[in-house]
């Protein structure tokens, strides 16, 4: 009997993915999952902590995925060694802090690695030609495969006819005329697909599959980098980054200030690594200050504190204040008139 090949697919969740998967499956190949969780993942995060987002499904897609093929996934923390390919990534940064370039090499020699300590015999991606700017290229196909070391390991079946054959082709492993030429932005042929293949409750595609396509989120994380004068992070500032309102009044600190319950909720797990500020008088949201709050600043920090709480229209809200040994006193203060300085110190 003919030897059954195995691949391993990387599994973002989104349509593309699920696709390529699909198309290798469906050629009598093993094919088990991998999703690399760098910290930036849009995947069941803090989109699912909003009120205002209750109404979508709070489901990981890179889990649905593999449930809608059948197959094993395997998700894998890279957190730590992603640090690296963010802070200096070789090719630059995309329209935002993405490193796509980077990152897509850096996940398939990861994926590399994997085949080659359980025995798989090649890798599947759902890349497609001209899908996205900075990564998807018909150039920089080449460049993944290789600087990834992957080489002709690398299959990306949406795309495969306008690729050089690659290693499962020639061997025979897949149909090379059964794979497709799929290129360009338009997600029209994937959505004939799925519907092809009957999928109808696919992730719709956003952006990115990372947070780091996300300008506001990037601009955070620039703020971070700088004020810190470091680029070094820990998975919390990463998370952090990704809820609330964010406002830098001064250099030397900044305020995250829960949006709505949810927000709140999810920041009181953080509650005592920071200073935080909570109307006391009145309801208000949840307040973490970022770096280093003076006593000089103490009042301002109430005042903000104040302007965002119920009591904004009153002449005086008590104010909680509460260092990082739990050490609590009182403010009152008048809240801070909005006369556009919020929208100054918003990142
Ligand atoms: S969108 Fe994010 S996860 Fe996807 S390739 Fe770009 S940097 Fe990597």
């Amino acid at each position: 009997m003919a030897k059954q090949h195995k691949a391993v697919a990387l599994i973002s969740g989104g349509l593309d993915s699920l696709l390529a998967a699909k198309v290798i499956l469906d050629q009598g190949v093993h094919v088990e999952g991998i999703n690399f969780y760098t910290g930036f993942c849009v995947e069941g995060h803090t989109h699912a902590i909003r009120q205002k987002d209750k109404s979508k499904p709070k489901r990981n897609n890179a889990l649905w995925v593999a449930e809608e093929l059948g197959i094993k996934l395997h998700i894998v923390d890279v957190v730590e060694e992603y640090k690296d390919v963010l802070v200096n990534p070789k090719h630059g940064y995309g329209a935002n802090m993405n490193p796509c370039l980077d990152c897509k090499g850096f996940m398939v020699k990861k994926a590399l690695q994997w085949i080659k300590e359980n025995d798989f015999d090649f890798i599947i991606t759902g890349e497609v030609i001209g899908q996205r700017p900075m990564s998807q290229r018909k150039s920089t196909m080449p460049i993944i495969a290789r600087e990834s070391g992957a080489d002709d390991l690398l299959l990306r079946p949406l795309c495969a006819k306008f690729l050089p054959e690659t290693k499962p082709e020639k061997e025979g492993w897949v149909k090379r005329e059964e794979l497709l030429d799929i290129s360009g932005r338009s997600r029209k042929p994937q959505m004939a697909l799925a519907n092809q293949f009957g999928f109808v409750d696919y992730a719709q595609p956003a952006g990115g599959c990372c947070f780091l396509t996300d300008k506001k989120y990037s601009d955070r994380l620039v703020d971070l980098w700088e004020t810190r004068n470091d680029k070094n992070y820990e998975l919390d500032d990463v998370m952090m980054l990704k809820v609330g309102r964010h406002l830098r009044p001064k250099p030397h600190f900044k305020m995250i200030i829960g949006r709505e319950e949810g927000e709140n909720k999810f920041m009181e797990g953080y509650r005592k690594q920071f200073v935080h500020l909570r109307a006391s008088s009145c309801m208000g949201p949840l307040v973490l200050i970022d770096g280093e709050l003076a006593a000089e600043d103490e009042a301002l920090a109430a005042q903000i504190t104040a302007r965002f709480s119920q009591g904004r229209d009153e002449n005086s809200v008590v104010v909680e204040l509460t260092d990082k040994t739990g050490v609590a006193k009182l403010i009152a203060v008048k809240p801070l008139a909005e006369n556009g300085i919020l929208e100054e110190w918003r990142i």
